[in-house]
């Protein structure tokens, strides 16, 4: 990724435009600005990143849904923006460094503590205050010429179907909802990145006798809890009902058991059993080593994401879980859930029976549905994309962790999409620095 200095180009377009200022777009901003300086950038290049949220690392907060703050992160700290520094260039990996979890405690002068104490996971809250830090360190103008410009739009929403490709031009360009509707932007690169949509169960989901909602979705329900206090001094012999067995139904029982002690919490998975990662070397090891995880066969790679690495609580999560004395479990499917007067009936056919619990409050932790993010690309943006379309992507995926548009040098990048060929690591936060390396190597700018 290196521009000349001669080229010619229109500076209405930026170099790399990155839909979400979350992790992923922390891990490549900080990147570039290492780079500054080296023989990597020799012309100046642009870079927007925009986001609904008018934060960085939204959805590691706990304010806008997703998690709840206090919940512990899965994968440790140290796990940065950077990591696994295994940058040639000295000073580059020292930049690099500079923009590290432990770069970010040692300014705050919590480094001691934390080390004192046992180097804990911290809660995702903290973990969303760490990549806004190293978001104000990276937004801003070029700190050395020739240098790299960041700018970062926050507080807008691209929306769905406002990202289109003209391939004459050979620009991407943005749409963005209401106030900023209109305000087109171009880039030549475009990443995509975030979880996706939650999965929710595939049956009608109605309201109660009463019109009000008892069912959410892993999204939504951390940020109902004026509703859940509402149904919660409704009720006297409390329900809740938690579908899915992962560490998103894990929390999910956590957070019941906090804002809701007296009600029961069931937690309805189709595993007989909760499955904690192993966090051994081993695991680790598959997660971070695309030549490694390349051995695996198919079916062995999709029972390691589904059981591993979406599926699997953390261990600390799961010793909370354990000490919850009124905490349940069912193993079985959801086929139904209907209204009732001030309630919903959840059924579920267990082996050989169909058992019914009438519940007050419905979470549905089912994990994510990743492809979604491909919802805000118009039709002409996704027919550019290589045959098989957004179903077939993720093989088409090169080692930048994106595809080149047809006839054209433009990229679309989408590390969400990576697990399946690359590693859970390239898409999760267990090696954003070795995704931001890849992905910034294949940029031609
Ligand atoms: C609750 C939860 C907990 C997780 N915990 C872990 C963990 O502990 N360890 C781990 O390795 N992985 C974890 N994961 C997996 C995690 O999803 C990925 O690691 C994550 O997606 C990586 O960050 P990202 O930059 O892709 O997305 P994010 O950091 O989620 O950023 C995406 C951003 O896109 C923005 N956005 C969405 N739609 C639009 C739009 N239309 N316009 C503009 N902006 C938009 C959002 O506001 C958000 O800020 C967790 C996922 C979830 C959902």
């Amino acid at each position: 990724m290196r521009r000349a200095k001669s080229d010619a180009r229109d500076d209405r377009i930026c170099d790399l435009v990155i839909v979400g200022a979350g992790a992923k777009a922390a891990a490549v901003c900080a990147r570039l600005r290492a780079l500054e300086g080296s023989e990597e950038i020799v012309g100046n290049l642009s870079v927007l990143v925009v986001d609904r949220e008018n934060c960085w690392a939204g959805n590691w907060s706990g304010a806008h849904g997703h998690t709840r703050p206090r919940a512990l992160l899965a994968t440790p700290p140290d796990r940065d923006v950077g990591f696994p520094y295994e940058e040639k260039q000295e000073q580059v990996r020292n930049q690099l460094l500079s923009f590290s979890w432990r770069a970010f405690l040692a300014e705050q002068k919590r480094l001691r503590s934390w080390v004192q104490k046992g180097q804990q996971h911290p809660a995702v809250e903290e973990w969303a205050a760490y990549l806004a830090w190293v978001g104000g360190r990276v937004s801003g103008r070029p700190r050395v010429t020739p240098g790299v410009d960041i700018e970062v739009a926050l507080g807008h929403t691209v929306r769905a179907r406002g990202i289109d490709f003209d391939l004459q031009a050979a620009r991407w360009s943005l749409d963005f909802r209401a106030p900023y509707n209109g305000q087109k932007r171009y880039a030549k690169h475009l990443m995509l990145t975030g979880p996706g949509r939650p999965r929710t169960l595939n049956i009608s989901v109605p309201q109660s006798g009463t019109g009000m909602k008892h069912v959410w979705d892993s999204r939504d329900m951390y940020t109902r809890s004026a509703d859940v206090s509402r149904l919660r001094s409704k009720a006297s012999d409390a329900n809740i009902v938690i579908v899915g067995g992962g560490g998103a139904a894990a929390e999910a029982a956590l957070h019941s058991a906090e804002s809701w002690p007296e009600a029961r919490i069931t937690i309805v998975s189709t595993s007989p059993t909760l499955w904690t990662r192993g966090n051994s070397p081993y695991e680790w090891e598959l997660s971070a080593n695309p030549r490694l995880w390349a051995t695996l066969a198919a079916e062995q790679r999709r029972t390691y994401l589904e059981r591993f690495s979406m599926g699997a609580i953390a261990p600390l999560v799961m010793e909370r879980l354990s000490q919850l004395a009124n905490l349940s479990y069912e193993t079985g499917d959801v086929t139904t859930i209907s209204p009732m007067s001030d309630r919903v009936r959840v059924t579920i056919r267990v082996p050989w029976k169909t058992k019914t619990i009438d519940a007050d409050v419905v979470f549905q932790c089912l994990g994510y549905d990743g492809t979604a993010v491909f919802e805000l690309l118009s039709a002409r943006a996704k027919a550019a994309l290589p045959t098989g379309g957004v179903t077939d992507l993720p093989k088409h995926l090169d080692a930048g962790l994106g595809v080149k548009l047809a006839g054209v040098s433009n990229r679309l990048i989408w590390p969400g999409g990576a697990a399946e060929r690359y590693g859970p690591g390239l898409t999760d936060l267990t090696l954003l620095g070795e995704m931001s390396r890849r992905t910034l190597n294949h940029l031609q700018i």
